[in-house]
């Protein structure tokens, strides 16, 4: 088993005086793609937010490449490329698609930026096509598509995706969630939040079911596909 990338332990988080997540562990090994999954409400997005560190009231252990994570700042944790894209495509609207890309690269400076957005345009061709077009004009698909791209001008060694199939239509979600897919031919490790438990589970390795803020379940895609509990906690079969 390779080195874990991400290796969580006894991580609760609060809003307030309610503690959204208890108790998680998690790791997740370099190369791997992990999906969260669960009912709404289960915590997912609060996992997220607790390893980007944006969320600040937060027990137990974050350990990011072999060392102590916890507390480091969000800007920190994206300069060692801990990205998290988060849920509702945020870009910035009156940018253009091009300039959205560059913003990826603020975190991680270089002088090899324009190959690297050169990557994410051959990786999503459209973004090209309108890199000069404000990212506000761009389709609910396109914007998805270019905060991942943003994310990873950034280069991850850890990227976060809160829900990229929201809102979307199945033709478009089929495109990005290629793209999700070659994402593992380039080395990205992925922490994969998705509403639609079935195409979670067919694209990442192994799946985490959370709810009411715990664990419940964790094994590989294939395993908790066929696990009937699950299947009834997220399918309701
Ligand atoms: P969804 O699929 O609906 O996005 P989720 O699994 O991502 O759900 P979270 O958004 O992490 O769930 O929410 C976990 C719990 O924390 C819920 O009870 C939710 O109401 C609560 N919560 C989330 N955000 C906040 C907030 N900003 N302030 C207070 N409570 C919050």
């Amino acid at each position: 088993m390779p080195d874990p990338v991400l290796e969580i332990k006894g991580l609760s988080a609060y809003y307030g005086a309610l503690r959204a997540i208890r108790d998680i562990d998690l790791s997740i090994a370099a190369g791997e793609c992990v999906c969260l999954i669960g009912p709404n409400g289960a915590g997912k997005t609060t996992l997220l937010k607790a390893i980007s560190g944006v969320l600040e009231r937060t027990e137990g252990e974050i350990s990011y490449l072999g060392r102590a994570a916890t507390h480091l700042t969000p800007r920190q944790r994206i300069s060692s490329g801990l990205i998290h894209v988060p849920e509702g495509r945020l870009v910035f609207s009156t940018l253009s698609v091009a300039d959205n890309l560059r913003m990826g690269g603020y975190a991680k400076r270089g002088a090899d930026l324009g190959e690297r957005i050169d990557k994410v345009f051959e990786l999503f061709p459209r973004l090209r096509e309108r890199r000069r077009q404000p990212a506000g004009n761009l389709s609910g698909g396109e914007q998805q598509m270019l905060a991942i791209g943003r994310a990873l001008v950034a280069q991850p060694t850890l990227l976060m995706l809160d829900e990229p199939s929201m809102g979307l239509a199945p033709v478009i979600v089929a495109e990005i969630y290629r793209e999700i897919r070659r994402l593992r031919e380039m080395n990205v490790t992925v922490l994969l939040v998705e509403q639609n438990a079935r195409l979670a589970l067919e694209v990442a390795d192994r799946a985490v079911v959370l709810g009411a803020g715990v664990v419940r379940r964790q094994g590989s895609c294939r395993d908790l596909s066929q696990d009937s509990d699950v299947r009834h906690m997220i399918f309701g079969d």
